[in-house]
């Protein structure tokens, strides 16, 4: 049994501002599954919702502040979270990383480096809890200086550091590196300086003892120019120690034999049902009831990374071609008035919704026939693996975590019966028009469709799976410690 901190700044449900939430809410339960002693450790936010105990754990002093740590459960599990308590940097209302103008809280470089020292000394013990970690893992760049501090250390746990998204970097003026009294010897640029800025996910990429991100193939992608803001150099120099871990779905929320907000439960053996579900999501969208009509979805944030303005480019064809689209999310403002332009402009063919709604967007897995995912990038991706477990074809661009999680409709991948989907290469309208117009086709076809969905549904995306990656992953790294220990 490995005894595991894991360092993040949200975990769901107690705290979510994105996807980082999800895997730190779910991941560290999939490991407790598998017999691991783990505990989390995040900061006390006023925003921070629990509905289980917390406890006073102890008091600790660094940089002459007095610090507490609580000790609460993850809801409706037995793993242990430690919060940060330090009500002048975290006792504020509202969200963890920026102020309601969407502006960074000012003091974040203060607030996040306060939380890795105290992670760090959690590490080492010197909160004297007897429970020393053997690893120590930490997720994106608010917890990025603890491999860098943990570096300093003798006896030190091995470390791990996830990259959730490498287009947020925790990027700090170089003076702020000062304030911060942080060891000088970590500042030189083959450390924390980054073009003489303070980088906090460098501290993760230059020190941690492996570096994972959240898919394979963005693994790769990250040590390219067109991926890598500028570190693709030295993440090409640590490859021997970097890969791609996908995440899991969580299976109970999104099932669609139990999933309460859907007309009509479904398996994979009783697929034919799942055409109530399309009616029920053309009633909703405003769209005519037709069976024979294919159904487009799309439901995410409405910024590039997504390819909506691919989308915006398309819809004219789109609406000339013998099919129905529904697109289900908010974000940049602009895109929102152009979709919803388009909507008024093809009344029988596109409709639109503005808005996070978490009902809606399972009624669009469930009652769509295609889900379109045109990323320009996309670290993991959660949509096209919620689509495939709904027997929804995804049509996805070669990126990320997509490009791993989909397999493209050919004649090999039909005979071998992996076919799961459509992938296209390019981030262009043209391409992404191809791969709908091949999407189209193959729906013209019942049986071939039908083998796709029942592919699509025997995915394995648990969380289990990654964890079991993980926990090898751990493994191999105490050993290394254990070995290069002996060595000394
Ligand atoms: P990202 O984290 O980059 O936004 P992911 O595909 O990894 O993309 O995860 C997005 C999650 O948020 C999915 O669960 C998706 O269904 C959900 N989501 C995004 N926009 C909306 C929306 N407008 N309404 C409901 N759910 C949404």
């Amino acid at each position: 049994m490995k005894k595991i901190l894991f360092v993040t700044s949200e975990a769901h449900p107690l705290i979510k501002t994105g996807g980082l939430a999800d895997v730190c809410g779910s991941l560290p339960k999939a490991l407790a599954e598998l017999s691991q002693d783990i505990k989390l450790i995040l900061p006390n936010y006023q925003a921070l919702k629990t509905t289980e105990k917390v406890r006073f754990l102890c008091s600790i002093r660094v940089d002459n502040r007095s610090v507490n740590i609580l000790e609460t459960r993850m809801p409706g599990s037995h793993v242990t979270v430690w919060l940060v308590d330090y009500p002048v940097y975290y006792n504020y209302p509202g969200n963890p990383y920026i102020d309601e103008q969407g502006e960074p809280w000012p003091i974040n470089a203060e607030r996040f480096a306060l939380f890795c020292r105290i992670a760090v000394e959690a590490a080492m013990d010197r909160i004297h809890q007897g429970w020393k970690p053997d690893i120590v893992h930490c997720n994106d760049w608010q917890s990025g200086l603890v491999p860098a501090l943990l570096s300093l250390e003798q006896d030190r746990p091995a470390t791990v550091f996830t990259i959730h998204n490498m287009a947020y970097q925790g990027l700090f003026t170089g003076s702020t590196a000062a304030t911060l009294n942080l060891p000088g010897k970590l500042w030189q640029p083959e450390g924390l300086e980054f073009h003489e800025m303070l980088s906090f996910i460098k501290g993760g990429l230059v020190y941690a003892d492996y570096i994972t991100t959240v898919s394979p193939t963005y693994a790769l992608e990250i040590q390219t120019p067109e991926f890598g803001y500028g570190l693709e150099g030295l993440l090409g120099h640590r490859k021997e120690s970097l890969g791609g871990i996908i995440n899991g779905i969580d299976l109970d929320q999104w099932n669609p034999e139990t999933d309460p907000y859907i007309t009509q439960h479904y398996s994979a053996t009783t697929l034919n049902k799942k055409l109530l579900n399309k009616y029920e999501l053309q009633r909703r969208f405003a769209l005519p009831v037709n069976e024979r009509i294919p159904l487009l979805g799309l439901i995410g944030r409405l910024v590039e990374q997504k390819g909506i303005d691919l989308i915006i480019e398309c819809i004219p064809e789109m609406a000339a071609m013998d099919m129905q689209f529904v697109l289900l999310g908010s974000g940049d403002k602009g895109f929102e008035k152009q979709l919803k332009k388009l909507a008024e402009l093809y009344p029988d063919n596109i409709a639109i919704h503005i808005g996070y709604d978490e009902t809606l967007a399972h009624v669009i897995e469930a009652g769509a026939d295609i889900f379109l995912m045109p990323s320009r990038f996309e670290p993991c991706g959660l949509n096209q693996m919620y689509s495939q477990r709904y027997g929804t074809i995804p049509v996805v661009r070669k990126t990320g975590g997509l490009a791993d999680t989909v397999v493209d409709t050919l004649p090999e991948t039909l005979a071998n019966q992996t076919a799961s989907g459509i992938v296209f290469n390019e981030a262009s309208s043209s391409s992404l028009l191809e791969a709908i117009k091949r999407a189209l086709i193959l729906y013209s076809y019942p049986d071939t469709w039908k083998k796709m969905q029942t592919n699509a549904l025997k995915m394995d995306f648990s969380w289990q799976r990654s964890a079991e990656q993980y926990l090898a992953l751990y493994e191999k790294l105490e050993a290394d410690t254990q070995l290069s220990r002996r060595g000394d």
